[in-house]
């Protein structure tokens, strides 16, 4: 029965993933998400229902417009894809609990950021606020231990983050700042804080990939949501046991 849920979580992320390229294409935009309904950008096309079905369409239509044959970017069926897949292991993880509404909502948040900080370099309010009010009050009915972890968690991801735009005069986006409030109170000081070191560690690395790939000068910016959406998520699933791994290693 396990695995029945987890295949059926899955294509509901699935589903639920390809709402949130809607919702964050259009969202910063300050774009109704439900009217027009989803069309090819360059022709108008309606999406037809075949259209719809989420990554399946994108390999059917070998990720082409039906209408004009403008390419579909890749980054829309990998985060339905990725989606999927986390609401499956989210499942796996906590079973029906309070706990799986946490991570539903946190893991729909990020995917959301990614999608508009890759298109705009933006990570709109209109998301983070109401992610922010509905964790904090799941969190009170699936508290961490000690439950103020949250408070305390939330205040160094706010605060650290301050500080370091404040240093580098800029070099951190305001969205990144707020972000890191809502993953303080989801995950705490300690995860928070690694999570920070693995963001800022994949951000390196897609950098340096990204500056091999077009050649452009450190000078263009790369939208650093990305990297902080993909630790968090790892320190949420994996981050206890990656700290006990750490502290194997002096024992
Ligand atoms: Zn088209």
């Amino acid at each position: 029965m396990t695995a029945v849920w987890a295949v059926l979580f899955f294509i509901y992320g699935t589903v639920f993933g390809s709402f949130y390229n809607v919702v964050g294409l259009r969202v910063p935009k300050k774009e109704s998400i439900v009217s027009p309904p989803s069309h090819c950008t360059v022709c108008d096309r309606r999406l037809t229902l075949p259209d719809l079905v989420p990554v399946l369409s994108y390999v059917v239509l070998r990720g082409k417009c039906r209408g004009c044959g403008t390419k579909i970017s890749p980054i829309y069926p990998f985060m339905e894809f990725i989606t999927g897949g986390l609401f499956a292991l989210a499942y796996v993880q906590f079973g029906f609990t309070v706990e799986l509404a946490v991570a539903l909502v946190f893991l729909s948040m990020l995917v959301i950021i990614t999608v508009s900080d890759i298109a705009y370099m933006l990570i709109p309010d209109k998301i983070l606020l109401p992610a922010a009010i509905l964790l904090a009050l799941l969190r009170i009915f699936s508290p961490l231990t000690p439950w103020w972890d949250s408070v305390l968690g939330a205040a160094a991801g706010f605060g650290i983050l301050l500080l370091v735009a404040i240093v580098s005069k800029g070099g951190m986006g305001g969205g990144d700042i707020k972000l890191f409030f809502v993953i303080g109170l989801v995950l705490g000081v300690q995860l928070t804080l690694l999570t920070l070191f693995l963001a800022a560690l994949i951000g390196s690395i897609a950098g340096i990939i990204h500056l091999r790939r077009t050649g452009q000068g450190r000078k263009t910016p790369v939208p650093f949501g990305p990297s902080i959406a993909a630790a968090a998520v790892i320190c949420y699933f994996a981050g206890d046991a990656l700290v006990g791994w750490y502290l194997t290693l002096f024992t």
